[in-house]
């Protein structure tokens, strides 16, 4: 290991990260380049996920593609793109989400319901068969899902949310089972609230309120969660320091669901 590369802990890794183009999945995409990882962004807002890497200066590194998860064409391209333009697949983060509206069981929408079972649960399906499909010939690689805490921590409503990121979770200890004898690993990550678009956009939650509420309900007192502490939760699953890990779900709330059976 090169001076220049010490502590560089994806150094020769490929990476390829669905919802990357903002919030978690691009701070993922910004530590696995920092980490000498080579990374293509895959994202519905092409604009912002083109100026990401436009930001980044390394296009030998981190290149972005259009993909809509739910579409199996545009999945198979983006792995496909990976393996062209940087040789192999090492690592799949199948981390693209979209929030549901229903409060209550009698409010939930038909349609929205579908639409987030589809992003997230059958989304992640394609994710993985395809990552697999390049993994399983190399005998190696990484699946990687951002799940949620509403996994594990009940009562949030949006039953839609909660049982796509249910089926995920169960989808991939499944899986785990399934391609461990290929050397692959499979594993989840669960965040508790992060102040990202997606839940200023749904919750109106700021860093600010999110710090309030959540930081100070957390087993650990600290403020709350920031996208770099699941960028870096990731980062750990993606690399050979956890070698021995699948199949894991991975709660970061700071100790939240330990003391609160619910959310705030
Ligand atoms: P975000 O909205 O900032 O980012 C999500 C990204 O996914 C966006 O760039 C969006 O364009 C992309 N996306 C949405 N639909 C897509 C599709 N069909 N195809 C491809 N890309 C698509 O949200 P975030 O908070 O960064 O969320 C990332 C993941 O983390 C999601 O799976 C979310 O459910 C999960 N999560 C978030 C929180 C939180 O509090 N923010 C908590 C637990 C889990």
């Amino acid at each position: 290991m090169s001076a220049q590369t010490e502590g560089r802990r994806l150094e020769g890794k490929v990476a390829l990260i669905t919802g990357g183009a903002r919030g978690i999945g691009e701070t993922a995409a910004r530590l696995f380049v920092k980490h000498g990882a080579k990374v293509l962004i895959a994202d519905i807002q092409d604009e912002l996920g083109h100026s990401v890497c436009q930001e980044l200066q390394t296009p030998d590194r981190v290149n972005y593609v259009h993909c809509d998860v739910t579409s199996e064409s545009d999945v198979q391209h983006a792995v496909d793109l990976a393996v062209s333009l940087y040789g192999k697949l090492d690592i799949m983060f199948n981390n693209a989400g979209i929030c549901g509206s229903s409060n209550t069981i009698f409010d939930s929408n038909n349609e929205t319901f579908k639409k987030v079972m589809e992003v997230v649960a059958f989304g992640g399906y394609l994710g993985a068969k395809h990552a697999a499909r390049v993994m399983v010939p190399a005998k190696k690689g990484c699946i990687l899902f951002t799940a949620s805490s509403v996994t594990e921590c009940f009562g949030f409503g949006m039953h839609e949310y909660v049982m796509a990121k249910c089926a995920i979770v169960g989808f991939a200890k499944n899986l785990a089972v399934e391609l461990g004898q290929y050397g692959i690993r499979v594993n989840c990550i669960s965040p508790f609230a992060v102040a990202t678009p997606l839940m200023t956009e749904r919750f109106g939650l700021t860093k600010e309120k999110a710090d309030e509420v959540i930081g100070s309900s957390a087993t650990l007192k600290e403020t709350a969660l920031e996208p770099e502490d699941i960028a870096q939760t990731a980062l750990y699953l993606a690399s050979d320091e956890s070698k021995y890990v699948s199949g894991i779900n991975l709660v970061v709330d700071g100790g939240y669901g330990l003391t609160n059976p619910t959310f705030p």
